[in-house]
């Protein structure tokens, strides 16, 4: 990569280098196409963590579709292993009632099923493998101003005052698409009325590469298996209950923690510092308009109750590398009319069966919670049943 490359026009121009945008840059380039990534972060901060920081806050649990992805890519071998924690196994289970989902890749014949990586260290490595290829001019530190687009290209301009164009522009600025806004792209959207407390966790009981998740009528409480032995925590949670669970001080955190996981993992020792985020879906109801696209949390955003966010985000990269062909024009409206078409299906599919798992859980009434301790139990006598479930969830279906 060539960071100060005088190079203004290129065939696609990606803008935001998050882990769905690096993802696409590089996969476009692969293409042989001359990719140009627009990124409001600077370079310095994109680097990845020193092997004794601390593990960061925000952690995403990658399917084995997204890691097959990011292997292809040649991203996956060059992550620090060290910090990455592949779980075998998920408990699933709720307040209220008795039974338990549990899921176990031995039994489902899977390698795993899945992989705790922190953001922030797959979108460095992502970064820097962007800077690897010559076919790649990085603006970091550069925020998109101004989109214009006519019948042959796209012309951007970033707040440096640098000006750029494409044929083809991707949007994958993330969920508050600067992108998608000036451009107008209509969109569906609604609040969780929630919000996700996350910190990283010690036990006294080792967390067994599981990945648990407790369904609160407040809201889910998950806890997400790190390589250091400690556990990354989710804990969503209504508006109110949410900031009441922020106001405490450290140790009155970790009693009500402990207490709302019911001790699975022995008592909760430490609980780092903590950050909290406001939930809500969308989905855009056009993602492709002229020679603008939108993929990743630009064009869809869900509740982070299955872990699926950038997995989904990922799916899209994953249909585009597969409809796009190799080099020649990338602006290809058939393919990516047909692009469209699927993922809003597929992404609208899983934002409703999120939302509806989100509303099923927090239900009080003593008959839904009976219902419910059915359902789970059913469930987890179905072999069958069980490895469809993972299958999808880890993208691997079909
Ligand atoms: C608490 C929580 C837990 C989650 N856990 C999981 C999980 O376990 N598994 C999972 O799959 N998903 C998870 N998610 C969802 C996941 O974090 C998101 O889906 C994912 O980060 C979206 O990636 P993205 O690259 O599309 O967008 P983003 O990560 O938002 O990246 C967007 C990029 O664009 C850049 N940008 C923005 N605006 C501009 C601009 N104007 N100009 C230039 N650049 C710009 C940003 O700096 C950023 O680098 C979770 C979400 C939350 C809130």
């Amino acid at each position: 990569m060539k960071e100060n490359d005088a190079q203004t026009d290129f065939d696609v121009l990606v803008v935001g280098a998050g882990m769905v945008g690096a993802s696409a840059a590089l996969m476009l380039a692969r293409k042989g196409w001359r990719v140009g990534v627009v990124e409001q972060q600077s370079l310095a901060s994109l680097r990845p963590p020193a092997a004794d920081d601390p593990y960061d806050l925000r952690v995403s649990a990658i399917s084995p579709a997204s890691r097959g992805l990011l292997s292809r890519l040649g991203v996956w071998p060059a992550l620090d292993a060290g910090r990455v924690c592949d779980y075998n196994q998920m408990r699933v289970w709720h307040q209220g009632g008795k039974a338990e989902m549990h899921f176990d890749s031995a039994l489902l014949a899977a390698a795993r099923l899945g992989s705790i990586v922190e953001n922030r260290l797959l979108q460095a490595v992502l970064v820097s493998q962007l800077q690897a290829q010559p076919e790649v001019r990085l603006l970091a530190g550069s925020a998109v101003r101004r989109i214009e687009q006519d019948a042959d290209a796209v012309r951007l301009s970033c707040e440096s005052g640098e000006e750029v164009s494409a044929r083809l522009l991707i949007a994958a600025d993330g969920r508050e698409s600067v992108v998608r806004e000036q451009l107008k792209f209509p969109l569906w959207r609604g609040a969780y009325r929630q919000r996700a407390i996350v910190a990283n966790v010690d036990t006294t009981r080792a967390h067994g590469h599981t990945a648990w998740q407790r369904f609160l009528e407040t809201g889910p409480l998950a806890f997400l298996p790190l390589a250091n032995g400690q556990s990354s925590i989710v804990w969503s949670a209504d508006e109110e209950r949410a900031r009441t669970l922020m106001d405490l001080d450290d140790e009155a955190f970790r009693l009500e923690l402990g207490a709302a996981f019911e001790q699975r993992l022995g008592e909760v020792t430490a609980v780092s510092r903590r950050a909290a985020f406001d939930l809500g879906w969308h989905a855009a109801e056009r993602w492709l308009d002229g020679r603008v696209l939108l993929i990743g949390d630009a064009a869809h955003g869900v509740h982070p109750l299955a872990g699926q966010g950038v997995n989904l985000g990922f799916g899209d990269v994953e249909l585009l590398e597969r409809l796009l062909p190799t080099g020649g024009d990338p602006f290809r409206r058939r393919p990516l009319r047909r692009f469209e078409r699927q993922r809003k299906a597929e992404t609208f599919a899983a934002t409703q069966l999120f939302s509806g798992l989100k509303w099923i859980y927090g239900q009080p009434r003593p008959e839904l919670a009976r219902l419910r301790d059915l359902g789970m139990s059913l469930v987890d006598r179905q072999t069958m049943l069980k490895r469809w479930i993972v299958s999808n969830a880890s993208g691997a279906s079909d």
